[in-house]
């Protein structure tokens, strides 16, 4: 801390949810640095939609290399880190098992062991996710829960958890991970199904004539948006003793659900437009992911106020504003 101003190192700066954490510290006071894999070359699209970007400090770092990551951390100095930095798709998981577990298993020990190896008061969130419970027979899951992942990427993120329990435990590092259930917005990148399909409903309704593939419709997930879900994993990293929680809305919907909300809202009937595509089926599909959010809202006093519809409305009426075309 300098000057009593709290300073944030955000790895995965340019994704998604590092863009809306940059915002919300910045709108706390703090002085952000976010990190990029390469930050001459990365463009920070999302800084600038949230015109954010002259404001956020960017240097490149990569995860995998200790060296890169103790040279960030001397250099910055933070007084809290989040972790958001991975290979983040399931599916491309199953395509890239390797880049999936380096990314996120050696990226996450090698910050707790930066942080170990400085011996510096660094407070540690963790981008843990749902995945990593894999199905539990329709029960929700909550932070006790065992898991059984069900793809490299849950597999990895499996692992990064428990390495993050363990530096807690052994070393006595602040360290927490959330476990976040699936949160989106119109900064989710491109290849995510909810954003193919507000896109594809979008340039439907403008009269493209195309038709739009997807998967399997019956599985069921916890949506919320993605702008509350980091207001959490700060909370996660102000209380007095680090712990692990669950971020979801605590309502489950079929992907069914979602694409008719969407189409909806263009005033279209989905079932006209949308083809089934065996080539989206994953080698091992996560059925249904339900969660008990009740430890973040006793402990941190947060609770999502978005559920899937108000996600699916307001996703859809960004993109009808032309902004989420700036990409
Ligand atoms: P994004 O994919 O939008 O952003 C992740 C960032 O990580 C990218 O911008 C990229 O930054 C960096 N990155 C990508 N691939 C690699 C790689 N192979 N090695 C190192 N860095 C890489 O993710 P989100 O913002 O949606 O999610 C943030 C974190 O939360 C991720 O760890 C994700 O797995 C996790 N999560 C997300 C959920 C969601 O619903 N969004 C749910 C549960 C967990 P750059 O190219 O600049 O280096």
């Amino acid at each position: 801390m300098k000057n009593g101003i709290k300073r944030a190192l955000i790895t995965g700066i340019s994704g998604q949810d590092g863009s809306y954490l940059a915002r919300y510290l910045l709108g706390n006071g703090y002085e952000v640095f976010g990190a990029s894999r390469d930050a001459q070359a990365a463009s920070f699209t999302n800084l600038s939609k949230l015109g954010i970007r002259d404001k956020v400090k960017t240097v490149s770092m990569s995860l995998n290399d200790f060296r890169s990551v103790l040279q960030a951390l001397v250099q910055i100095k933070p007084t809290e880190i989040y972790n958001l930095a991975a290979q983040s798709s399931v599916s491309l998981s199953f395509e890239q098992p390797v880049e999936t577990m380096e990314s996120i298993t050696i990226g996450t020990l090698n910050l707790l062991e930066a942080m170990r190896f400085l011996g510096m008061p660094i407070r540690f969130y963790n981008a843990g996710s749902s995945e990593c419970f894999g199905d539990t027979g329709g029960e929700p899951a909550n932070e006790a829960t065992p898991f059984r992942p069900k793809s490299p990427y849950a597999v990895a993120k499996s692992a990064a958890f428990w390495e993050v329990v363990n530096y807690r435990d052994a070393y006595d590092l602040f360290a927490c991970s959330g476990i976040l259930f699936n949160h989106e917005s119109p900064l989710r990148q491109k290849r995510f199904v909810t954003i193919k399909i507000v896109n594809a409903a979008y340039r439907i309704a403008q009269g493209s004539g195309e038709r739009l593939k997807l998967g399997n419709l019956d599985i069921q997930r916890d949506w919320g948006w993605a702008e509350e879900y980091v207001e959490a994993m700060w909370l996660m990293l102000q209380k007095e003793v680090p712990d692990d929680y669950i971020v979801a809305t605590g309502e489950t919907h079929t992907l069914k659900d979602f694409v008719s909300e969407v189409f909806l809202n263009f005033g279209l009937n989905w079932e006209d437009y949308v083809d089934f595509d065996q080539d989206l089926i994953r080698p091992n599909e996560l059925l249904v992911s339900k969660a008990d959010p009740i430890k973040a809202y006793h402990d941190l006093g947060w609770q999502a106020k978005y559920r899937m519809k108000d996600v699916a409305r307001m996703m859809t009426e960004v993109i009808r504003d032309d902004w989420m075309n700036v990409r």
